[in-house]
């Protein structure tokens, strides 16, 4: 009997350690991903279900009885209602699929879906995870005894073993929950870690780390389908002034500000990032010379009108200037970083000129003022 625990114990983990390296790989937050992951979830643990049914205890001569529902417990708290639903659809069509259809096939069938769809109840219910966790497994407990005894011949030898079961099956949902907090856990540890080394924690735009990724991958992009690429870059006119004359915090405010309004202007996939300080850049994907140069004009004349909130309740006005380059007109192609530096080139060219303007390269090297 502890051998055949011992062994559903360690199927359970398993299964959740491989679902744990899926979500991870996906990045799939839990509980209560989209309809589709739901599902696809549903139909992978109700495969769990499935093996955990050839690891059954026998309870006496007649009756055997397993940890299949646990899997729907699990899917129902971790996933959400259609997970659960699927999970226990799964468990009773493979059911009958491997052992025939008998009338204990279309009995454990039915039970298995109503858990399934007790798991909708389950999943959204405003308890803890534990808690969902115990009461669901203690329903199932109970709807699987009613059919055991619908089905015996002795209720007695049933009563006498039956609590053995109740007890291994709490037990293992208990285990379930810790081993799925530790795995949900690390995971979000680790979602978390991935947006930090990305994301620029005051604007929550793109950092300089991913800017650098992304301009390199869209170089690329731009190679392979001989598209355009642009590139703009931004900075802040005397921002110091706005430091010294309000504070650092009503600075940081005005960044918070002018990446919102940043975004707003570029289209949605379009890569604003805060590069560091007061710069900032954008790609803008698919657009060529002209294109680049109308948006980071009207991106300029958005802020030169734009009054940005300050702490005390006050507004102020400032000024950006950008530098415009375009792949492939202004850029080595053999060298990814030359054209960050000739966006930079012409942004140097922009301040040089009286700031508050967009300068862009005509041809390589050559900065125009516009
Ligand atoms: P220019 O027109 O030549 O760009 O002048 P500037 O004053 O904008 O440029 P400068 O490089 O001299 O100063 C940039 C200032 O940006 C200095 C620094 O205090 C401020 N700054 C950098 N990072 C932050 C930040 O995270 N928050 C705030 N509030 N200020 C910052
Ligand atoms: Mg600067
Ligand atoms: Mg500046």
């Amino acid at each position: 009997m502890f051998s055949t625990f011992f062994i559903n114990i360690c199927v359970m983990i398993t299964f959740m350690y491989v679902s744990g390296i899926i979500a991870k790989f996906y990045s799939i937050r839990l509980p209560f991903p989209s309809l589709r992951v739901q599902l696809i979830g549903g139909l992978l643990f109700g495969i769990y279900g499935t093996v955990l049914m050839n690891y059954s205890f026998p309870l006496n001569e007649t009756t055997i009885v397993d940890l299949r529902h646990l899997a729907i417990v699990t899917a129902a708290v971790y996933m959400g209602g259609l997970a659960s639903v699927f999970t226990g659809l799964m468990i009773s069509v493979l059911r009958i699929l491997m052992f025939g259809i008998s009338s204990s096939a279309i009995d454990a069938g039915f039970v298995m879906t109503l858990i399934g769809l007790s798991g909708v109840y389950f999943a959204y219910a405003p308890w803890s995870r534990l808690t969902k966790i115990i009461t669901m497994n203690l329903l199932g407990m109970t709807l699987i005894f009613i059919i055991l005894m619908l089905n015996t011949d002795s209720m007695n030898s049933l009563m006498k073993i039956y609590p053995l079961q109740m007890t291994i099956s709490f037990a293992g949902g208990l285990f379930i929950y810790f081993i799925a907090e530790f795995i949900n856990k690390s995971n979000e540890m680790l979602f978390l870690l991935e947006k930090r080394a990305s994301t620029d924690h005051l604007t929550n735009l793109s950092n300089r780390r991913q800017f650098e990724k992304s301009l390199q991958l869209e170089l690329q992009r731009a190679r392979d389908y001989q598209q355009k690429l642009s590139l703009l870059a931004i900075d802040i006119d005397r921002f110091k002034k706005v430091n010294d004359t309000y504070g650092h915090s009503a600075g940081d405010a005005v960044l918070k500000q002018l990446g919102q309004l940043l975004v707003e202007h570029a289209r949605s996939a379009d890569i604003v990032s805060r590069n560091g300080g007061e710069e900032f850049a954008i790609l803008l994907l698919d657009c060529g010379h002209r294109q680049a140069v109308a948006t980071a004009e009207s991106i300029r004349q958005a802020v030169e009108k734009y009054h940005f909130a300050l702490p005390d309740g006050h507004t102020t006005r400032l000024t950006i200037s950008i530098g415009v380059a375009v792949y492939p007109d202004h850029c080595d192609d053999h060298d990814d970083d030359d054209f960050f530096e000739q966006a930079d080139r012409a942004l140097y060219e922009a301040k040089n000129t009286g700031r508050n303007r967009v300068c862009a390269l005509t041809f390589r090297s050559l900065p125009l003022t516009l």
